[in-house]
């Protein structure tokens, strides 16, 4: 048994909750999780800058270890006597500690907790979510346990009803603050067992067995444990649950071929378990005519968009998408040459008016318009909720003349090499061998938000600006690239002659003409 079990923090008690192996990891072996990459990153700055505003709707806090030396325990000890606001407070008790946003006097020595989340208040008719009452809970225990009276404990959550003006947010307006504190008494005898339990496993010298599940999608030790993943595992099956990869493990059975026939599937369940145990393509006989039946000329689109917590732009709200950047290639006819278009908006201002205007005077002849999911047509509609010009005539024409890609792979198509997956990402490799992400700068839509944020901040030089601005453009780029490809594919697929396939050489960046829209933008 180990005798030097660091302190259980806040976030170390939410991370054995997800799974104690992960704590685990993550107190001994911290060198085997993979870095944060730049969208985590922009993420916890994001986090960061949503507690400086929250700190703001409180004039007569005050920050512990902000200019006050000394040991931040002993600093909130002394505190307490004279402040009625603190922020970031800590507190020790049976080894657990807590770090608190806000610690608010409400009569004498009664407090009141307030745990700041950058993410939006429930919508009307909706409770906090579990991990926001967990993550409270936890803290109300540590906080009792060091001898604080807590007589309320609250969300301090982005305000659905708030709306940026020209000026700073007003952050009495920006946040809502929800009292939780009769959702998280329940919770306590629960935080107490667990947390004392985290403790214990922390204490022994070896890591706890986990078994790998779906639960281990995004953790930072995929990489380490799962070295011996079989190909085809039960968690590529598309909407597997937990628990049914439990139950099936238990019975033996390791991978998606092995899944016996009188286990419950859905119809694409079954699909992706023929496809793994026969070996043969899924091709649906719907592929053929649904191709026949696109139009010329033919617009492949893809849009990217960022958002920020803290509104930046007049009349936009917390978390609101902000399309900042198109790609569209273009078909005019059969075998004609493709010509790519594109749009980025460079300046720090608010781009939706520009992005909606190229756009809408872009595509509007098409005859079909090919995108790959819902996220263009969503981005579109809450463009004309807030009356962007054009938008609403995005709509009716995307409305009548779009096509989702991925409607008709997942309805008509199944390789084995798609890995129980549909994103452009995992379908691409597989239907055009050679073509992939892999080669460029920014390969995810997360990270060319970050990295747009980045380009406008003006502590960016010019520089490296531009250099960010050629990466944001080759990502959106390959979206449509990979669109036309995908689409080449399928004709394929379904044995149309080459003469009726839209384009027989695939896109790159030497044979595609290119166009920018400055527009003067
Ligand atoms: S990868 Fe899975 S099993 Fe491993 S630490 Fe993460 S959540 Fe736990």
């Amino acid at each position: 048994m180990r005798t030097d079990v660091p302190l259980l923090t806040k976030s170390d008690y939410m991370a054995g909750l997800q799974c104690p192996k992960k704590l685990y990891l993550k107190k001994y072996f911290r060198e085997l999780e993979a870095p944060y990459n730049d969208a985590a990153k922009a993420r916890m700055a994001e986090g960061i800058e949503v507690g400086h505003y929250a700190r703001l709707a409180f004039p007569s806090g005050v920050l512990v270890s902000a200019g006050i030396e000394g040991d931040p325990i002993a600093v909130t000890a002394s505190l307490m006597a004279t402040a009625d606001v603190i922020f970031e407070p800590q507190f020790v008790s049976t080894g657990r500690t807590v770090r608190v946003d806000v610690l608010q006097r409400t009569y004498e020595n009664r407090w009141h907790v307030i745990e700041v989340k950058s993410s939006k208040a429930p919508k009307e008719g909706e409770g906090p979510k579990e991990p926001h009452l967990e993550d409270l809970a936890y803290q109300v225990l540590v906080l009792r346990e060091a001898g604080l009276d807590i007589s309320k404990a609250s969300l301090m959550l982005l305000s659905r009803s708030f709306t940026a003006d020209e000026n700073s947010p007003d952050p009495t307006a920006l946040f809502e603050i929800i009292d939780c504190t009769s959702a998280i008494e329940p919770l306590l005898p629960g935080a107490q067992s667990r947390s004392l339990g985290l403790l214990h496993m922390l204490a022994r010298d070896t890591a706890p067995t986990v078994e790998t599940n779906t639960y281990c999608a995004g953790c930072g030790f995929h990489g380490h444990c799962h070295v011996d993943q079989p190909e085809h595992d039960l968690v590529f099956l598309p909407r597997i649950k937990a628990a049914q990869v439990t139950e099936l493990r238990q019975q033996g059975f390791r991978t998606i071929g092995e899944i016996p026939n009188s286990f419950k599937l859905s119809p694409t369940q079954m699909r992706v378990r023929n496809v793994v145990r026969g070996g043969s393509p899924y091709i649906d006989e719907r592929l053929g005519p649904t191709l026949e039946s696109m139009k010329y000329p033919m617009y492949f689109i893809d849009f990217e968009a960022t958002k920020w917590a803290i509104p930046n732009y007049p009349g936009t709200e917390s978390h609101q998408a902000i399309p900042f950047q198109w790609s569209c290639h273009v078909l005019e006819r059969p075998q004609a040459e493709l010509v790519h278009l594109e749009f980025l908006h460079r300046k720090p201002t608010d781009p939706r008016h520009a992005f909606a205007e190229t756009l809408w005077n872009t595509i509007k002849g098409a005859g079909s318009i090919f995108v790959y999911s819902s996220y263009e047509w969503t981005t579109v509609k809450a463009l004309a909720k807030y009356n962007i010009n054009f938008a609403s005539e995005l709509c009716a024409l995307l409305a009548e003349k779009s096509v989702d890609l991925l409607k008709i792979v997942q309805d008509c198509i199944y390789l084995q090499d798609f890995n129980g997956g549909y994103s452009i990402k995992q379908v691409l490799p597989a239907m055009v061998p050679g073509m992939s992400y892999a080669d460029l700068a920014i390969r995810e839509g997360e990270t060319a938000s970050a990295e747009y944020k980045r380009m406008i901040h003006p502590a960016t030089s010019p520089e490296e600006s531009a250099h960010i601005a050629d990466n944001l453009l080759a990502y959106c780029k390959r979206d449509t690239e990979a669109m036309v490809a995908l689409f080449h594919a399928m004709a394929k697929l379904c044995g149309d002659r080459p003469e009726e396939l839209p384009n027989a050489k695939l896109p790159s960046p030497d044979d595609t003409q290119h166009s920018q829209l400055a527009l003067g933008l």
